[in-house]
């Protein structure tokens, strides 16, 4: 079972986004398990703070480090061990599809999720092993992008998708944008769903499909596709 902790200091954030559909599902079949810790509740200060001014000054607060230190502790006491703690941040690595595959490897993450200016530099220094951002923006708070990553990683456990090859083929899992996909009706304000896919043949359908990937790819991520380095001759052949 793939389990994640979730430092925050709005838990009830995640009950309500992460305990539908696939990931609730998930969660119910226990393959994988998501706990929330306030860490508010590990606050030392009298009256629960967890923020503070910033040294030197300028905008905003600043989230000590004795709560988050302490909440993170005492999870790796009850573990028995220190498990992954990735800090949710812009100045992170971009989270991608291929890093959401290796972190399937770590069986249990703890996140740490920001807010106000962020967390005092020690906490970071002291307990995280890395950070990851989910783009180059800023939010209010890490919750969402723990959220994000949580449930990138989660589709890749084992027996959470219906089928592995759900993701085998789709976006980003092998640098290429997935196919087009249609449904019911065969046709729709006048647009048919292509010949192709009603022909029953695999192999053809299968060919179809890897052109409109590389196409697509091509037309609507160009930085993706020059990344592949693919050979010329085949991508002409895409396009015929
Ligand atoms: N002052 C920080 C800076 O300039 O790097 C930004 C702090 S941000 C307003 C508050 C929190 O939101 C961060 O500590 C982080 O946990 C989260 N956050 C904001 N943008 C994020 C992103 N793109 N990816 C991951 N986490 C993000």
């Amino acid at each position: 079972m793939m389990r994640f902790d979730v430092l925050t200091l709005f838990p009830e954030i995640f009950d309500a986004a992460l305990g539908e559909s696939i990931i609730g599902r998930a969660q119910n079949n226990n393959l994988i398990e998501i706990n929330t810790v306030n860490i508010r509740d590990f606050s030392q200060n009298k009256h629960k703070k967890v923020d503070d001014y910033p040294y030197g000054g300028g905008n905003g607060m600043v989230m000590t480090a004795q709560p988050i230190y302490d909440a993170y502790m005492s999870i790796a006491q009850a573990s028995g061990y220190r498990p992954h703690l990735i800090y949710m941040s812009p100045q992170g690595k971009t989270l991608t599809q291929k890093k959401a595959g290796e972190l399937l490897n770590k069986k249990h993450i703890v996140l740490l999720c920001g807010h106000y200016e962020g967390v005092d530099e020690r906490v970071i220094e002291e307990i995280v092993n890395e950070e990851i951002s989910i783009g180059d923006y800023v939010l209010t708070g890490g919750e969402l992008p723990a959220m994000v990553l949580i449930d990138c990683i989660t589709r890749l456990v084992p027996g959470v998708l219906s089928s592995a090859a759900s993701f085998i083929e789709e976006s980003h899992s092998e640098g290429l944008l997935e196919f087009p996909q249609y449904t019911r009706p065969y046709e729709f304000n006048g647009r048919k769903v292509p010949d192709i896919l009603l022909s029953g043949h695999h192999e053809n359908i299968s060919k179809w499909r890897k052109k409109q990937s590389v196409k697509r790819t091509l037309l609507k991520r160009p930085d993706l596709f020059e990344r592949l380095h693919m050979d010329p001759k085949e991508v002409e052949e895409d396009f015929k």
